[in-house]
């Protein structure tokens, strides 16, 4: 038996179409934006089913609090503080190497989003921030990709599938003045559990489309309690809004925001804000800034970053010029050390 038969062998048997339904799946390319607690177990599905490419794009480092549910790190990303995307990737390749993978060291944003995501046949919701799922809504419907949100928090998750013209969009589903009011992992925490499930619940719906089993997608929102028993379908019907200003007006207001100065942005429950310069307005020169930093404290290099501390504070700084402030919720500091210490 060859290889590509003997690994994919349970996988052909359940196919609907056996292998010409393998060979559909290891043509398509997804982005998973997020690789998290979602984002982790969603990559570890679609890599051992064989898809052909997977873009992995996420902001943060490995920490230790990460490893009770994010299913693709162990203690020694931690303890080396490798970026989660540049981890995953690591563990990933080892699994399929047959898998081409890309992996993004970044914030997604207004100015970014569209390069990552040009291509792709599928985009997955692994955030855990509604403002982002607004943003690859709007992508979604504007490059015409499907999406399936996926959301968890304490022992509940939701899920959904957004095809653009054939159902809802999120902003019909969901409208904006909802966010921030709920509750967050930060601060209710999350069973790693229902993590898993609602990210088997998005890779399943996943495997439907890239295999272009269309009868079968679920034409519900899935809503469940875990811990509580609960489960419910919401079925699409009548949710579509006529008046939705993304599906129905084309008008993307997420991807329209200004894209000329720097996003700062708190990072919830975390004692943190990130500084994130919008793609193309900031040139950094990551050795000299090395250099400048190790006469005024102390200072670590490591192959995707560099980590300082100043003051009573821990920066981290990516290749790309994004900021990671750890010690503060200060918008005004974070901005303040950006400027004396990085440029502008
Ligand atoms: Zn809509």
């Amino acid at each position: 038996m060859d290889e590509f038969v003997n690994r994919y062998s349970r996988q052909l048997l359940f196919w609907p179409e056996g292998i010409v339904s393998q060979k559909k799946l290891g043509s398509k390319t997804v982005t998973i934006i997020g690789v998290g607690a979602l984002g982790t177990a969603l990559a570890n599905h679609l890599v051992r089913a064989g898809i052909g490419e997977l873009r992995i794009v996420d902001r943060d480092i490995v920490e230790e609090s990460n490893l009770q549910r994010q299913m693709l790190f162990d203690e020694q990303d931690s303890r080396d503080h490798i970026p989660k995307a540049v981890a995953a990737k690591q563990k990933l390749s080892s699994i399929n190497s047959h898998v081409k993978i890309l992996h993004f060291i970044e914030d997604v944003n207004a100015s970014n989003i569209e390069s990552i995501v040009t291509g792709s046949d599928l985009i997955l919701d692994g955030t855990d921030n509604m403002m982002v799922r607004f943003l690859i809504n709007d992508i979604s419907i504007k490059l015409d990709i499907p999406w399936i949100y996926g959301g968890v928090v304490h022992s509940r998750g939701m899920t959904t599938t957004i095809i653009p013209n054939k159902t809802p969009c999120f902003r019909c589903l969901f409208p904006i003045a909802d966010i921030g009011h709920g509750d967050t992992c930060d601060t209710v925490g999350v069973l790693s559990t229902v993590v898993h499930i609602i990210a088997s619940y998005q890779a399943t719906e996943a495997f439907k489309l890239l295999i272009e089993n269309d009868e079968s997608i679920r034409k519900e929102m899935v809503q469940l309690d875990v811990w509580n028993n609960d489960y419910d379908e919401f079925p699409f019907q009548n949710t579509l809004n006529e008046s939705c200003p993304c599906c129905q007006k084309r008008k993307f207001e997420f991807l329209e925001t200004d894209r000329t100065n720097h996003l700062i942005s708190a990072l919830c429950g975390r004692d943190s804000i990130q500084v994130t310069p919008m793609k193309g307005t900031v040139e950094i020169n990551i050795n000299e800034i090395f250099k400048r930093w190790k006469k005024l404290g102390k200072v670590e290099k490591t192959p995707y970053l560099l980590r300082f501390t100043y003051e009573h504070y821990q920066l981290s700084l990516f290749e790309n010029g994004r900021l990671l402030v750890q010690g503060t919720t200060e918008p005004m500091i974070a901005k303040r050390l950006y400027s004396t210490l990085v440029g502008e």
